[in-house]
């Protein structure tokens, strides 16, 4: 039976309060204190979340290291991996639970939640069969002397921070490899996005992971964030976020040479040539901008179309724009819901006020008058931009795209690469050799010809310049959260020289 998105609604909102979670109890901040967590869609409170800061992320810190040198450091691998796939069988089992709650949190669709969420299961298969045939590397055979081989130990405690797009999704991204090769974790999810976060705590309280394995510290990033940055325990920081975070993050962390990952905003142009299917590409580039309301690290928010097509090609996508369906995140039917917090929908206003005085045409879709309660941005084109605007040159992070042309491949190189961030890029073009040639040349991390953001779980995922640091996903992100030893054994006795004797 179909259920209606208001029904839906109603039967979320008596969600429970949020608490930490810590050394597997779920417990209070030790200061008390809480804050609202707010519903986008009416901007209504939710619930209280536990904000944590320095004391909480102690603890969290000494039961992480406790276990990590007891009970977790020591534990069987096929012991530690019949946790992990224990806590994949357990999402599966959560996920009809988990969608609309995300959606619930964040205003994401709920179509696009339920391919996200099914997606974090995955990766807890992903990690725990990689490392069962990965702890072990090379081997090296030196001179009929000797065998070098190396090894992938754990690196300790592991402190993940994360940002609220996609949230769930991002989270056990990083929890899968942290966990999967040893490590103990203390997590710190967006203070605007976290109940799939405590729903994921219950469901590793529920699998019987040893105490202190996982732990939840919910809070705001100056206070919880920046102490898990600081904190000695803590070896490493798996960050996701905004690019100014992360460097500050990265400055926090310096003195204690603490190892980063770091996954950062992005701009990403998509480049559309006069010989493409433009059709596809037209899907492409209104879905790559308009899913996910918009608020996606690789969204492609710098359309470049050849000037010979471009009168054809944004005609279509306005008429595109026109019927987007806007309307409840918790409708199946919805196609881009409301931003994730009043805060990000006042930025992302202010952005199209700053358009306007740059001589953009603002061109938008509707919101229908009964979701105007909630954060929403129409889905929004933004004409005649041009490189040296900031609305080009900055994260705006909502569903709008600024729409630019271009005469040759030359001239769109330079576009293409002339924003200081390099996530993610699209070519959309028929001639396979010029494919090609401007896929290289575009500076992102990760560049999709005539294709639109598919992933494997075995490709890295991340960015060039102010996007990142690093590579999460397959091998890459099982490298950032392991410590590789050589060991070096002599296969008979060799020399060796003989000091100070006689
Ligand atoms: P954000 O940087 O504001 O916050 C991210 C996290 O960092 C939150 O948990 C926050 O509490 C914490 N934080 C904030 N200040 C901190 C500090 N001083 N010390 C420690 N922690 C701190 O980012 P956001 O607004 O939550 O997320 C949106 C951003 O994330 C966008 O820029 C987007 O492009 C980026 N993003 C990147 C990727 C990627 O893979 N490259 C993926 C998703 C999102």
């Amino acid at each position: 039976m179909h259920v209606a998105a208001s029904e839906k609604q109603k039967a979320l909102a008596n969600v429970h309060n949020v608490q930490l979670y810590i050394d597997g109890r779920f417990v209070n901040a030790e200061s008390n204190q809480e804050f609202d967590n707010i519903n986008p869609f009416t901007n209504e409170k939710i619930n209280s979340v536990a904000s944590g800061g320095k004391e909480d992320i102690h603890k969290a810190a000494l039961a992480a290291k406790r276990a990590f040198k007891g009970e977790w450091g020591n534990m069987k691998q096929k012991e530690r991996l019949a946790f992990i796939y224990k806590i994949a069988d357990l999402i599966d089992e959560h996920v009809e639970e988990l969608a609309p709650l995300e959606s619930y949190d964040t205003g994401l669709p709920l179509s696009i939640t339920k391919k996200m969420v099914s997606r974090a299961s995955q990766n807890f298969r992903f990690y725990a069969e990689m490392v069962s045939s990965r702890m072990v590397g090379d081997a090296y055979q030196v001179d009929d002397e000797f065998l070098n081989y190396t090894i992938h130990k754990p690196v300790g405690v592991a402190g993940l921070i994360t940002p609220w797009n996609a949230p769930f999704m991002l989270e056990t991204w990083k929890i899968a490899p942290a966990l999967a090769t040893g490590n103990t974790v203390i997590l710190k999810p967006a203070e605007w996005s976290p109940l799939t976060a405590n729903k994921l705590a219950e469901i590793i309280d529920k699998s019987g992971l040893p105490d202190g394995v996982f732990n939840v510290v919910h809070g705001f990033g100056e206070t919880a964030g920046a102490s898990l940055v600081a904190h000695e325990d803590v070896e490493l920081i798996s960050f996701t976020g905004e690019t100014t975070t992360g460097s500050e993050i990265m400055k926090n962390g310096a003195d204690a040479l603490k190892r980063f990952s770091m996954e950062l905003g992005g701009k990403s142009p998509i480049i559309v040539f006069d010989d493409a299917d433009l059709t596809r590409a037209l899907d492409a580039c209104t879905w790559g901008i308009f899913s996910f309301n918009g608020e996606r690290c690789t969204a492609n928010s710098r359309l470049y179309i050849h000037e010979d097509v471009a009168d054809r090609f944004i005609a279509a996508l306005k008429e595109r724009v026109d019927n987007i369906r806007v309307g409840d995140p918790l409708d199946e039917r919805t196609q881009v819901g409301p931003l994730i917090h009043k805060e990000h929908f006042e930025n992302v206003n202010s952005y199209l006020e700053i358009a306007k005085e740059e001589g953009c045409e603002v061109y938008q879709g509707r919101v229908p008058e009964e979701y105007k309660r909630g954060n929403y941005v129409p889905p929004t084109i933004l004409l005649n931009a041009d490189n040296s605007m900031r609305v080009v040159q900055e994260e705006i992070f909502g569903p709008v795209l600024a729409v630019m042309t271009f005469r040759d491949e030359e001239e769109v190189i330079e576009l293409a690469n002339d924003v200081r961030y390099g996530l993610a890029g699209y070519v959309w073009t028929k001639d396979i050799q010029r494919g090609h040639r401007v896929s290289q040349a575009v500076n992102a991390g990760m560049l999709w010809l005539n294709s639109q953001n598919v992933r494997d779980l075995r490709t890295p995922f991340g960015g060039s310049k102010h996007s990142g640091i690093g590579r999460e996903g397959g091998y890459y992100a099982f490298e950032f959260y392991t410590e590789m030893q050589v060991v070096h054994v002599a296969l008979g006795d060799h020399n060796i020289p003989q000091f100070g004797k006689k």
